[in-house]
């Protein structure tokens, strides 16, 4: 049967997505593969239907145990010999699971990734043709999500070199694929990378007061859509849920203090209609497949864009018109900032959040900034976003953008955003004595122009593509392949008049 073939029998589809074809014939002609896709676009069938090809068994990394058995039944059902070994197994469980894979029952063999060394003595007896790890970002401290199990699978290459290795995760800047590939063992994996592009989310930040007068008017404009709440405590969940319910709606709190049977019967009830408001922490929603829902409110500041995309990821899958609403306040970022300073690598997380904050204080479309920060460019405002919605006054800003990407340039892009300004400007502190930089022929070029209002012109080339924040080296603004269109090739670039009430607020915000 063909690739196609097998497609409809087992799935039920007429056509592969956007570059699943491409990564199933690679996969299939044994090569190892980087896979980025965003979430619900379809990375399972990236290694499900080589299973079906492949002539022994893939070896499927997730770690995802709360939802393997639901995966493993949906297969199954779609006549797939799959299998799943995890911890939530008794013995029982697990030894039918190790004799159907010692009698070549499975095709596909789901395990987390700390309870793969319990296989490992079986899994030597079989042929394995495909590894695939997915949420491969987990293996990364440079990913938002790292998990100390993942790092165990760094044998994985050097124990099956015969299998082929396909990583896939939804959220991996260029430093981070670049990071996996090397934890795997899988340097020389080809990279593909799917458009992070969702034009049907329509996206927008308020400020963050008065939420819930903000949320209730928000909901009365979508009466009895489907929508997800993110906030951070478990506390608030709980508060949200019940003002909510307070006031009619069908809503239902989830967060990791609850227990198990009750998270689980709130998904249900969320995936079946049965209630139409989740109020959750992160914790709600990998691995949900719900096509309708309409909106997620981000009722505080997430502490990254990756978190941040995919959570709004979920609303709108099934293509249609559905709305991202984020609430900005500075009392967010200020715990957030204790979080990140606590954390495993500070620096990083305190630079992703510093990043994030960019994002909701953004003046050019929301949209092509978000995909800059996966490295995608947007050739054209989005048209669906506040921003975009409600345009603030633009200029001409050719000139600052030559002379800021000139300065990045001269400083062999070995600066930080501050001290790229302070150069511009001209100051003689020691942070720009001491590196030399006074002596640049870009060196107070920018005299004339205040300090806050270069920050937030090189925010804006940022957010538009011309110029990239180095999370793993030390935040140095480097340049990037639009920017030399604008250093060589005069191409015209558009900034945003700084509004006088965002000078005074960043002011105020120094003091
Ligand atoms: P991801 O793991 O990337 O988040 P999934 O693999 O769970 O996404 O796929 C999301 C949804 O898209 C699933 O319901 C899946 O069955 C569906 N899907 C995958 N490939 C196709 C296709 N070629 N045509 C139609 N639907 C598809
Ligand atoms: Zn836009």
């Amino acid at each position: 049967m063909t690739k196609l073939e097998l497609l409809k029998k087992h799935f039920g589809y007429d056509s592969f997505r956007p570059l699943q074809e491409k990564i199933i014939d690679n996969v299939i002609d044994g090569n190892d593969l980087m896979v980025v896709m965003p979430t619900g676009g379809g990375k399972s069938m990236c290694f499900q239907l080589p299973s079906l090809i492949l002539p022994g068994i893939t070896l499927v990394i997730s770690p995802l145990i709360a939802l393997m058995k639901d995966q493993v039944d949906a297969l199954n059902a779609n006549g797939i010999a799959a299998g799943f070994f995890n911890s939530s197994q008794d013995t029982a469980d697990q030894d039918e699971v190790i004799k159907k894979l010692q009698s070549n029952q499975l095709q596909l063999l789901y395990v987390a990734p700390e309870s793969i060394s319990l296989l490992q003595n079986h899994l030597n007896e079989v042929k394995i043709s495909l590894i695939a790890v997915d949420e491969a970002h987990c293996i990364s401290t440079w990913g938002h999500d790292f998990r100390p199990a993942y790092t165990q699978l760094s044998y994985l290459k050097k124990s099956f070199p015969e299998a082929s290795l396909i990583a896939l995760t939804a959220t991996a800047d260029r430093a981070t694929r670049a990071d996996i590939k090397k934890q795997l063992a899988i340097d020389n994996a080809r990279e593909f990378v799917a458009s992070f592009d969702r034009p049907n989310i329509m996206l927008e930040v308020r400020p963050g007061n008065n939420r819930m007068t903000q949320i209730f008017r928000f909901l009365n404009h979508h009466k009895e859509s489907s929508g997800i709440i993110y906030c951070l405590s478990r506390k608030s969940c709980e508060n949200i849920a019940a003002k909510l319910k307070g006031q009619g709606f069908s809503a239902a709190a989830y967060h990791a203090g609850l227990e198990n049977r009750f998270r689980e019967s709130v998904q249900e009830q969320f995936i079946k209609d049965e209630v139409k408001i989740v109020v959750a922490t992160i914790a709600f929603g990998m691995g949900i497949d719900k096509s309708n829902v309409r909106f997620v409110i981000h009722y505080n500041m997430p502490k990254n864009v990756e978190g941040y995309y995919q959570e709004i990821g979920r609303a709108g899958r099934d293509g249609l018109e559905s709305q991202a609403l984020l609430f900005h306040s500075y009392a967010d970022v200020i715990q957030l900032r204790k979080f990140a300073e606590g954390s495993g690598n500070s620096e990083v997380q305190i630079a992703k959040l510093e990043r994030m904050k960019q994002f909701a204080e953004a003046l050019t479309c929301r949209r092509r900034m978000l995909l800059s920060y996966f490295n995608e460019f947007l050739e054209q405002d989005c048209g669906n976003c506040d921003v975009c919605l409600n345009k603030p006054d633009f200029m001409d800003g050719t000139r600052q953008a030559q002379m800021a990407l000139s300065a990045v340039y001269r400083m062999g892009q070995r600066a930080t955003l501050n001290l790229l300004v302070d150069v511009l400007r001209g100051a003689n502190n020691a942070g720009v004595m001491e590196s030399g930089f006074d002596k640049i022929k870009t060196y107070g070029a920018g005299k004339e122009t205040s300090w806050n209002d270069w920050q937030q012109y090189i925010i804006q080339l940022i957010n538009q593509g011309l110029l990239e924040i180095a999370f793993h080296e030390n935040n140095h603004l480097k340049l990037t392949p639009e920017s030399e269109k604008v250093l060589f090739e005069d191409k015209p670039v558009r900034l945003a008049v700084i509004p006088k009430s965002e000078q005074r607020a960043a002011a105020a915000q120094l003091q």
